[in-house]
Parts: C-alpha cells; structure tokens; sequence
C-alpha cells in the first residue's frame, strides 16, 4: 500500500491527518547466519517490502493502533500500564517500542498509529523488524528525540527482547534501521560498527532471488534457544567471551580441545567458519568479483545444514534444484527450519530457475513457494 492510502486511511479512523508518514524494509541475509549472538559479523540488505506507517503525536498518554493486514478494530493502551509480555499480539511490537524509548528516559506522551506492511510474516523476511523500526523512527522524528540509527535499531531489539519476548540477535533491527539502496551493510555486531559494501546486482547482469518456501516448522523457536545455549557453551568451554573471538586460522586447534563434546564441536564450527564466510563476501564484492560469492553462499548452506542443523526438506529442495539448474550459489536465509532462501543467478537463468524450482515443488507434494527478485534498497525513512 502506497504512503498516501496509508494517511488517508489514518485520516478515516481518526479523524485528523496524520503529522506524518514513514517507511521501514524487511531484509535478507545475505551471509552470516546465527553469527549475530555470537558476537560475530552479519551481511543483511533491506529490500523493497516494507512497512508504512501513518503517526500523530497524543499527550495524554494513550497509544493508538491500527493494522490494516490484521483483522479487528483500534487498539488502545495506556502508555503507563505497559507491561513486558503481557500481549499475545501484534500490538506487542509497536507498544514494546514506545515502553522501551519511555524506559530509556525519552518523552513520549503517546501516538495515533496506522500501518501496513508488504514484508511477508514468518517468511524469515524480518517483518517484525520493519514495524519495530517504522514506529521508532516516527516516534524518533516527531518528538525530536534526535537518536542515532544504531540507537534505534538497539531500543526495537530491546522491544522484542524484553517486551515481545523473542530472543533475537541485533541484525533485522540494524538492516532495516540502516541499510542503504544498492549496498549490503557489513555488521560488526560486537562493537555495531558497519560499512555499507556496493551491492548492484544488475548492473552487472545478476539478480537475487528469495524462495518463500512457506513453511514455518513449528519447533523453530526451541531450536534457536538450544543452538543459542550450545553457542555459549562452546565460548565458555574455550575460554573466550564469544564464538567471534576464535580466529578462523586456529579453528582446527580450538575443535580439538573441545574433543569429543560432538555436538559442541558442530555449532562452534559453523559459527567460527561462517564469520570466516562473511570476510570473504565482503573481500570478493570490494574487488568486483560478485560472481565469485555464488560457492561462498553455498558452502553456507551445507554449514547450516550438516553442522548447525537448521535447515529442512523445503530449503535444501531449493538449494539442489537451484544449483542443478545453473545457479551461481544459494543457501537458506533466516533462523531456519523454513522460512526462505537465496539464490544468486544470472539474469538470464532467473525464468528456467524459477520454474525448475516449482516443478520440484510440485513433484515433491510441497506448497507452492512464493519467488521473487530481492533488489537492494533503502532503509527506513520518512516519506510524507
Ligand atoms: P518475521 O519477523 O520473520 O516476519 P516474526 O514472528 O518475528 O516473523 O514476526 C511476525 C509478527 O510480527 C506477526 O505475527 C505480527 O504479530 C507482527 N507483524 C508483522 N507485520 C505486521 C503487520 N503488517 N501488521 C500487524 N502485525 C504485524
Ligand atoms: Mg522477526
């Protein structure tokens, strides 16, 4: 939905126009997987689905809201009775915005909120970054709070963390608060330094697909928790604060002394070599050589798959097919055990890609997957 039926849908609920309206991406990874709670490096980029938001300011305290992609009417909450975890729904993630900006000290007397997004949910595709960021940024804008990018991007995980409830890394936060079109943003997430590294995949005759393969496993959310654990674990084992700390040339000394801890052994091995991963993505695009990061992704895909053990029967189809039908690389994207992948192609492979990727689907009694091309663009900003 475009910005203007946004205000002019607010101006129907509420009565009055909105004081403005902003616009927050979804993101893909492009490379480092679950590095983002390890201390390591993350190389997301935002794309054109995005969430936008209508928003006034209140002062009397009470925070208004309204999703035009959710069903039911306006939710209304006082600002000084919001409580961590106390909402199953949506309404969590922009109320744990608000609550986490109040607890760092900002002035937010309240706000009228109406919002669509066209970022798929549960696709992996970070929609519940892109509604966090939009209603911070806004809130940022209009009370004049004067926060700094990677500021925001911190206080939307807080809301997640500790209002919503979903331990999440720093990097959805981060790419949709501070991405930039046609780049990648290579994140340190330790000391959230970032350089943003071209990314101008048609210009150079390429293009991106993401494979919405539509499936969400239901336990993804254990999992994530157990490889999370096993993570720290393997830090406190070797004695360092995180994973990053373990230089990639002595991967091989580090896996022996974890011994016969196998399971141990596998998690620290993927983190440590993914890091690795990111390093040279970045190296290959500084130096023009964008085909080149085509194995690099797929040797991240067999990491994830065999070691970390997040993938799944959808993902890997995707994978195969898209590798036997001529793509330069590809790999799941996400948390896993769904969710979507990534496969880098040339422009010209993308029909006969495509439609090898929905055959296999089909022939595999799988749901129809969702593809479309992931152009790099620009992170959050205002729009009216
Ligand atoms: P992901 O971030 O991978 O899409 P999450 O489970 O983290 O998946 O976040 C999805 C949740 O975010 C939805 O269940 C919903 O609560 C909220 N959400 C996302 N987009 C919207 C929207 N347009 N309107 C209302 N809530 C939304
Ligand atoms: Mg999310």
């Amino acid at each position: 939905m475009g910005a203007q039926q946004v205000a002019e849908r607010f101006t129907e609920l509420y009565g009055t126009r909105p004081e403005g309206v902003w616009a927050a991406p979804g993101r893909v990874n492009l490379i480092g997987e679950h590095t983002d709670y390890n201390d390591g490096f993350v190389m997301p980029f935002a794309l054109p689905h995005q969430a936008v938001a209508a928003v006034s300011r209140r002062d009397d305290g009470i925070l208004r809201l309204h999703s035009a992609d959710i069903e039911g009417g306006v939710a209304e909450l006082r600002l000084d009775a919001l409580a961590p975890q106390s909402d199953p729904n949506w309404t969590a993630y922009p109320a744990g915005v608000a609550w986490a900006l109040r607890e760092a000290g900002h002035q937010v007397t309240g706000a009228d909120v109406h919002l669509s997004s066209t970022v798929p949910t549960g696709a992996g595709l970070s929609s519940s970054a892109a509604l966090e960021v939009v209603i911070a940024l806004a809130l940022n804008d209009l009370y004049e709070l004067g926060l700094r990018r990677w500021k925001l991007a911190r206080l939307c995980q807080r809301a997640e963390n500790v209002y919503v409830g979903a331990p999440t890394g720093i990097m959805d936060q981060t790419a949709s608060s501070c991405c930039e079109q046609g780049h990648a943003l290579f994140l340190d997430t330790r000391d959230l330094s970032q350089q943003q590294i071209p990314f101008d995949l048609a210009a150079e005759g390429l293009r991106l697909l993401v494979v919405d393969t539509q499936v969400k496993h239901a336990h993804s959310g254990g999992e994530y928790g157990k490889r999370r654990a096993g993570c720290e674990k393997g830090a406190a084992l070797l004695g360092v604060d995180a994973l990053r700390d373990i230089p990639y040339a002595e991967l091989d000394a580090a896996l022996a002394l974890l011994g016969d801890e196998e399971e141990i052994v596998r998690l620290v091995r993927h983190v440590v070599s993914e890091d690795h991963r990111v390093e040279r993505v970045v190296g290959l695009l500084s130096s023009g050589e964008t085909r080149a990061i085509g194995p690099v992704l797929t040797e991240g895909h067999t990491s994830l798959r065999d070691d970390f053990r997040i993938s799944c029967p959808e993902l890997d189809l995707v994978v195969d097919t898209a590798l036997s039908a001529g793509a330069l690389g590809a790999r799941m994207t996400g948390g896993g055990f769904g969710g979507s992948a990534i496969v880098l192609a040339e422009s010209t492979d993308v029909e006969t890609l495509t439609k090898a990727t929905e055959e296999a689907f089909a022939a595999a009694g799988f749901t129809t997957p969702r593809i479309f091309e992931a152009v790099p663009s620009r992170g959050a900003h205002r729009v009216i």
